[in-house]
């Protein structure tokens, strides 16, 4: 007969006697601390996960609000939320308290980028991406190897889905695997291709299987190596990536950091999949979405909570932030997102 485990430990039971995890794993995870970054697809799974097994405080970061299309993939969320409006990290936090009451949840509603991500970063063990996106990721890398702190990446589209460990000064980066964002339009998006649930789940599996490990202190144990999945065509491939080491890779070897620095990245995007530009405003003032409401009466139909304000008008939806960063749905050239948001919200 194994012991009696100490009543806080009870919940974590199963795991707990998973040998490699042990007593010892859990209490060091009960003491960690991760983040992260998107709460989409990929994050909903990486949060969820983490949240069970006992994390004991997760920092969750996203920029965006919930639609319809979302629930297929994104396994956080319900009817109930999309019809609230919320964003994601709001209506992930709610549904992660009731998940686990134990843990310290951290919602943040923002656009991560190289002014924020500093204090995003403050005081965690692991970061797990749970973005769609490589000028983000490639902003994560930087971070990561500035502050010295391990990180996940991991990418679906399609039916398949990667993922890798980047423990910085011990194994290669993602721009040691991937010098360069490919050009917008020259790659297939979950807009042209799609995306499966279950490829999401296997590879958000994966990378919270690789944050358990570092967050318990069980570091050795991480994967060295590339791990691609494509459950359509049934093939699992793991790339070794040893070659990588003798690259002078501009991030890991030669510490030149563009994204972190601000160099590097815009402050518009489009969004995959969505007909939306996506519009921020670095170092504006704070926006009453009370007083914005009450000057766009009358020039549509306005939906406003705590959190965001909704216009719509036109063939146009804008979402607007308390920042003053906006989703402008409806199209998704740059210019005429711009311009809608120069009309209603102002320049
Ligand atoms: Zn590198």
């Amino acid at each position: 007969m194994s012991n009696p485990l100490p009543h806080s430990l009870e919940r974590y039971s199963r795991q707990v006697r998973f040998a490699p995890l042990g007593a010892e794993g859990q209490e060091r995870l009960l003491a960690s601390r991760a983040l992260v970054v998107g709460c989409g697809a990929l994050g909903s799974v990486i949060a969820n996960t983490l949240a069970r097994a006992g994390v004991g405080k997760l920092r969750i970061v996203d920029r965006d609000f919930l639609e319809l299309n979302n629930l297929q993939r994104q396994v956080l969320y319900d009817e109930d939320d999309v019809a609230a409006g919320f964003p994601k990290a709001i209506a992930a936090a709610e549904r992660l308290k009731r998940i686990n009451s134990q843990i310290a949840i951290e919602p943040i509603v923002a656009d991560v980028d190289s002014r924020n991500i500093g204090p995003l970063f403050d005081g965690v063990d692991c970061v797990v991406d749970g973005t769609d996106n490589f000028e983000i990721r490639f902003l994560i890398n930087d971070a990561a190897l500035h502050y010295r702190i391990p990180w996940i990446y991991g990418g679906c589209i399609g039916a398949e889905g990667q993922s890798m460990t980047i423990l910085p000064g011990e194994t290669p980066c993602l721009r040691c695997l991937i010098a360069e964002a490919p050009p917008p339009g020259s790659t297939p998006t979950c807009d042209t291709a799609g995306v499966l649930g279950p490829i999401i789940n296997v590879i958000a599996s994966i990378q919270s299987a690789e944050a358990l490990k570092i967050l318990s202190g069980k570091q050795d144990a991480t994967s060295r190596v590339l791990t691609v999945v494509d459950l359509w065509e049934n093939r699992v491939r793991q790339v070794q990536l040893d070659s990588l080491r003798e690259i002078d890779c501009p991030a890991c070897k030669r510490g030149e950091f563009p994204w972190l620095q601000g160099e590097r990245g815009s402050q518009t995007a489009v969004l995959c999949g969505r007909n939306a530009v996506q519009l921020s405003f670095p170092a504006r003032q704070e926006l009453s979405l009370e007083d914005l409401a009450a000057r766009l009466a009358g020039t549509g139909q306005v939906t406003r909570n705590k959190f965001l304000l909704r216009l719509a008008v036109d063939r146009y939806q804008l979402t607007v932030f308390p920042d003053g960063r906006a989703i402008i749905a409806g199209t998704d050239d740059i210019a005429e997102a711009r311009t809608v948001y120069a009309k209603y919200i102002g320049a």
